[in-house]
């Protein structure tokens, strides 16, 4: 059974590539009939950031990726549903599950203690970055004996364990999507694998728990390919089986840089807070990357889970593109049930002050209903239905048609034939433009023009009859006054 793990580190906001990540693991586990599992990599104390895991498992949620195992929310609190937990690294900590692993690498002379201080690293590395070289340890403990290494510990010294990298060999592995790639160890640097705090590197603790917990397929951002041929050796080392390497092309921004925070919206939240629908935004994520065999742009969850393939995702970034991204949640909100998406403009309406919490819901139904085929996010609907429920500024075109030579029989007639009725219900909304036809003796663009002009103050716009409705008969008379 295949088992892919997405594990985020809880740094504070689930970035759009990361969402990507897990959506491309969530559907390939899927596809295959195997698990999905979520596992908190927090061994960086120093990015722990309070609330990002419940914030990450908020935003997984929202986007409708369920996990099969690891970490969730029962109640608020953070909770493990699954047999190879703890799910959360610092917990795994606590378990002392890591420290038997670097041992056991010690002993097997993969790994060495070293007592290097914060001082003479800085040195070297400063030294090296002056020479024009890449900073990497220079191997000055790996002389060290085990037997003197174990006395210094016991004197109290502070040590790291460090990775034994052999010299000059070739590590070389498959990536399904990059192809084949090898890496010198020359160029490798011997790795922190359990620092001097006690706790793992991430390059130590992904190994471990990759292979304790049976990940089969580690699917993640292309940024991890250099690390990779350290987690191998780790792998051989231990004469464990190595899992299936994928590496995903970065999200990049029209720029053709990486999407960051300081210059885009890169966090689900940010989306999220636009008023994109999550199962539009999956939707849309999907393909920045990936495209299906149909080629079709429009699929739900359970059709991309079908389509999908590593195959058909690129080697090269993929552009994140927003005017594409509002189109696919444009056809989202085209496809909705008028009274699902009522229930979400609302906040919206209710903010901008148009509506009263205690709306009819025949109301604001109408209300969305106008505007569902204009708008490509929630929150345009404040604008778009801004001429309904308050004075906007008259647009050119519509002082012109203002001041066309028969408004005032338009007037009049809209005037005469309100005074005939009680109110205007939707059956009264249909038939009125008919009436002004026939009373006035104006049709098409004569009629229809000046009378939208009037009553919204723009020449285009939508449904005339739904305007009638929503405005309702008193209002429509203000205006005409
Ligand atoms: N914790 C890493 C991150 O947040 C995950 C890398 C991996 O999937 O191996 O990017």
């Amino acid at each position: 059974m295949v088992r892919l793990r997405f594990a985020p580190s809880p740094t504070g906001y689930l970035h759009i590539g990361g969402l990507r990540t897990a959506l491309y693991n969530y559907l390939y586990a899927k596809q295959q009939g195997g698990k999905f599992v979520l596992r908190i990599e927090d061994t960086d104390r120093t990015r722990y950031v309070e609330g990002a895991i419940e914030n990450l498992i908020h935003e997984l949620k929202w986007a409708g990726l369920s996990i099969d195992e690891g970490v969730c929310l029962d109640n608020e609190k953070i909770s493990e549903v699954g047999e190879k937990g703890p799910y959360i690294q610092s917990e795994r900590v606590k378990k002392d599950i890591y420290n038997k692993y670097a041992t056991e690498l010690i002993e097997k002379g993969y790994a060495y203690y070293c007592f290097c201080s914060k001082e003479r690293l800085d040195e070297i590395k400063n030294q090296q970055k002056a020479d024009g070289k890449i900073p990497r340890y220079d191997g000055l403990c790996k002389g060290i004996s085990l037997e003197d290494a174990k006395k210094r510990i016991e004197n109290g010294e502070s040590y790291v364990i460090r990775l034994k990298l052999p010299e000059n060999r070739d590590i070389v592995f498959n990536d399904l999507i990059k192809g084949k790639i090898t890496i010198n160890t020359n160029d490798m640097d011997d790795q922190v694998l359990i620092k001097a705090d006690g706790f793992p590197t991430y390059h130590f603790a992904v190994v471990v728990d990759d292979h304790l917990m049976n990940i089969t397929h580690i699917v993640r951002g292309d940024e991890w390919i250099s690390s990779t041929p350290k987690h191998l050796f780790l792998y051989e080392a231990f004469g464990w089986e190595k899992p299936t390497f994928v590496h995903l092309p970065t999200v990049l921004n029209k720029s053709g840089k990486k999407l960051s925070k300081r210059n885009d919206d890169a966090s689900v939240e940010d989306f999220r807070l636009k008023g994109y629908l999550p199962k539009a935004l999956i939707n849309y994520l999907a393909l920045v990357g990936w495209s299906p065999e149909s080629n079709e742009e429009i699929l739900s969850l359970d059709e991309m889970t079908a389509q999908f393939s590593f195959d058909r995702v690129s080697k090269s970034g993929g552009v994140f593109d927003v005017d594409k991204l509002d189109w696919v949640n444009a056809q989202y909100i085209r496809k909705m049930e008028v009274s699902e998406l009522a229930k979400l403009v609302k906040p919206y309406l209710l903010e901008a002050g148009f509506i009263d919490e205690n709306i009819c819901p025949y109301r604001l139904e109408l209300i969305t209903k106008t505007f569902q085929e204009s708008i490509s996010r929630l929150p345009q609907i404040v604008e778009q239905s801004r001429f309904l429920f308050e004075n906007v500024e008259v647009e050119s075109e519509a002082v012109e048609m203002r001041n066309v030579a028969h408004i005032d029989i338009l007037k009049e007639t809209m005037i005469q034939e309100l005074n005939k009725i009680d109110k205007i219900d939707e059956e009264v909304a249909k038939g009125f433009m008919k009436k002004i036809q026939k009373a006035s003796g104006f049709k098409g663009k004569d009629l229809y023009m000046p009378i939208r002009a009037l009553l919204t103050g723009q020449v285009h716009g939508p449904e005339l009859s739904n305007i009638l409705e929503i405005l309702g008969k008193e209002e429509i008379l203000n205006r005409l006054s």
